[in-house]
């Protein structure tokens, strides 16, 4: 059994992450300002006695004995970073700051949560983890990107500098169950969209792409980045094999609630909004010896019966 810290975990990523660690039999402390998301997501973990929540101002140094560190993200939904953006970004570099001096005192493991934002509009594609990005420090998504820029320098620093036992993850869009029906992310708007019978919303001609995973493949990648031992220090795309435009996307999600009577409608592409996304997979595959098990649509349809209960 070991002592495990999971940092910004209320957010639907970390719930899940949680769940998985304790029925591993860890003993598992998510701590969370709740800035994103609600109680609800850990509501029926109260009771268990491996479980500890600790309601934390992420800005501010806590302190805690714990095998394994993993940091997860600020919210991952542009309009909630862009809401505050100095927020988004200071508080995400400080907390790592202070999760990688907590890891550097009690000798724990630590893993980030990065993301495939830090490609942002990549010129290559597939995007593979050496690829040196097409990026942009001024825009408006660049709150969060460039932070998550920051902080893969920032543990790569501690690993080469103090010899921190780091992982860096990159995450490419992720979907399921406990995800916030208000995130503004594409899944969650199309699903309630079309379960209120309202208009779907797709940005621009929705040819632009994005490739998608079901969280608990995501959450098996994470803890096998963790555990693996005879790592190498480099950061590892998540593995997300299926590339999807936002057009074929909503036909999916139309077909899979029939019962719907929204119409598409084309709106105007945000800012910033990168065109095309999609991991290239050889490392995972190498590394961490893993494939995707949820197709797109059985992962929608589990997404689907979860987004009921808030219409
Ligand atoms: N998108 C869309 N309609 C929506 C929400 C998003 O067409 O109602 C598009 C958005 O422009 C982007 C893609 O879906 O190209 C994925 O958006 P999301 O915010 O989910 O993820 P991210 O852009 O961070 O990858």
């Amino acid at each position: 059994m070991k002592k495990i810290l999971i940092t910004w975990w209320a957010w639907f990523i970390g719930s899940h992450l949680c769940r998985r660690l304790l029925n591993d039999w860890n003993e598992v402390y998510c701590l969370d300002n709740l800035f994103t998301w609600n109680k609800e997501n850990i509501i029926d973990l109260i009771n268990n006695p491996k479980f500890t929540f600790i309601l934390h101002d992420v800005t501010q140094p806590f302190w805690g004995q714990f095998d394994e560190i993993y940091n997860l993200a600020c919210p991952a939904s542009p309009i909630h970073y862009q809401k505050n953006p100095v927020e988004t970004i200071k508080t995400s570099v400080l907390w790592s700051i202070n999760m990688l001096e907590l890891a550097l005192k009690t000798k724990a493991k630590i893993l980030q949560a990065s993301t495939s934002e830090i490609y942002w509009d990549p010129k290559i594609h597939p995007q593979v983890e050496s690829y040196r990005w097409n990026v942009n420090p001024i825009w408006i998504r660049s709150c969060y990107d460039e932070w998550k820029r920051a902080s893969e320098t920032l543990f790569m620093d501690y690993h080469r500098e103090h010899k921190v036992d780091i992982r860096i993850i990159r995450i490419f869009n992720t979907y399921g169950p406990a995800m916030n029906p208000n995130d503004w992310r594409v899944i969650s708007n199309f699903i309630m969209q079309a379960l209120k019978n309202e208009d779907i919303t797709i940005y621009w001609d929705g040819t632009q792409t994005r490739s998608f995973q079901y969280v608990t493949d995501l959450v098996e990648v994470i803890i096998r980045m963790m555990n693996n031992n005879i790592w190498f220090i480099w950061p590892v795309n998540t593995w997300t094999d299926f590339e999807f435009t936002m057009n074929e996307l909503a036909e999916i999600i139309l077909k899979l609630i029939p019962e719907s009577k929204s119409k598409i409608v084309y709106k105007p592409l945000p800012w910033d909004d990168p065109k095309q996304r999609k991991a290239d997979n050889s490392l995972a595959k190498e590394k961490l010896w893993r494939e995707p098990k949820i197709k797109l649509e059985e992962g929608l349809k589990k997404t689907i019966e979860y987004f009921k209960q808030y219409i």
